[in-house]
């Protein structure tokens, strides 16, 4: 345990601002909703301010009704978890011992790796295919004693996505001990076609769960709410290993209020759209290498990754370097507002052109 080594987050604005004495500074290392939260969300968290002395409804049984609705399932089938984390957390320690390994692919979000160590266990990664989670390989590298696999869809930090064929052959092929995680963070910014939902693949299938967060579309990063979508036993299990009362009770009534804001999605969407088309446009102009994105996210290859990151942060802009995801030569740069994505392209031609 004294070995591991803990996740590392984006850098916070306040942070930047101390060490570099800068005022503005833009932060764009972790895929947050640039708008802010909703605001139907904010006025929601006014309200419940006033209940704090009491604990939250440790079942969170508003919640996981409204979600259950929003997916045409019952209650039974939805698990809240503490940020979709707390809930990859759960999993590796119920499936997960010594000598028991998980699979997933290399350059994955690094969370899975994680707590399969903490829970003893080893993972294995197979090799991507053009930035993408190639599922053959990582079918193959199933075996006996495989109790987990991990799949982000989109992944982060590379916003690719797998597709529907090939998500079905590695469901036709995964042995019934192995529970699959589909880890769809970045569901809602999707525009692939072939993109498959998972949740269209939960019926006659316990050993599976799909995970949604209030992360990222709807900006409520800090309150820390994500939800499993899997079979009642699966539930039950998380259920049984959970804290009491995990999600707190500003968290339920803002989030409560958050999924009937369809405005704030709408305009998130539109936001990121937008981004993508003019960062894409400006990213060839300065002749760098992008990999095209179906989050608010873009992993891009700058050189070395780490000196750039740093070039950046005396421009006041904080991006994430992904030497830790072993891609030494890219840094990861969320999509902004309109004057971020400018502050961004503009510190970025600055360092290139000198060179970090
Ligand atoms: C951001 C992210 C999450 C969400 O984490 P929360 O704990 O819900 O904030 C999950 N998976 C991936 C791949 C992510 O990038």
């Amino acid at each position: 345990m004294a070995a591991l080594k803990p996740y590392e987050p984006g850098k916070p604005i306040e942070e930047v601002q101390r060490e570099l004495g800068l005022r503005d500074v833009v932060k764009l290392a972790s895929n947050e909703n640039p708008l802010g939260p909703s605001p139907m969300a904010v006025a929601a968290l006014r309200g419940a301010i006033d209940e704090l002395n009491r604990y939250p409804d440790g079942g969170s049984v508003m919640l996981t009704r409204k979600i259950a609705a929003h997916h045409n399932l019952s209650p039974a089938h939805i698990f809240l978890g503490c940020g979709s984390v707390e809930i990859l957390n759960l999993l590796a320690y119920l499936f997960i011992r010594p000598g028991l390994n998980a699979v997933t692919s290399e350059h994955a979000f690094a969370i899975y790796e994680l707590v399969v160590a903490a829970s003893g266990g080893v993972t294995k990664t197979a090799p991507m295919k053009d930035y993408t989670f190639d599922l053959d390989a990582i079918g193959a590298a199933v075996d006996a004693d495989t109790r987990v696999i991990w799949l982000a869809n989109p992944n982060n930090p590379t916003g690719t996505v797998y597709k529907r064929d090939a998500w079905e052959r590695l469901l036709a092929r995964v042995p019934d001990h192995v529970v699959i995680v589909a880890d769809e963070a970045y569901f809602e910014f999707v525009r692939d076609p072939d993109y498959p939902n998972a949740l269209e693949y939960l019926a006659g299938r316990p050993q599976l769960i799909v995970l949604r967060t209030f992360s990222k579309i709807f900006g409520l990063a800090g309150l820390r709410v994500g939800y499993g979508v899997a079979d009642p036993e699966m539930v039950n299990l998380l259920n049984n290993v959970r804290q009491p009362f995990n999600i707190n009770l500003l968290a339920q009534a803002a989030v409560l209020a958050a999924m009937d804001d369809h405005e704030h999605v709408r305009r998130t969407l539109e936001v990121n759209a937008q981004g993508i088309e003019y960062l894409e446009r400006e990213f060839r102009r300065l002749g760098v290498e992008y990999v095209p994105t179906q989050a608010n996210f873009f992993l891009v290859e700058v050189g070395d990754g780490v000196a750039v990151f740093n070039a950046l942060l005396r421009h006041g802009v904080i991006v994430r370097p992904m030497h830790g995801y072993k891609f030494p030569r890219h840094v990861r740069i969320s999509v902004g507002l309109p004057e971020e994505n400018r502050k961004l392209i503009a510190a970025l031609e600055q360092v290139l052109r000198k060179g970090a």
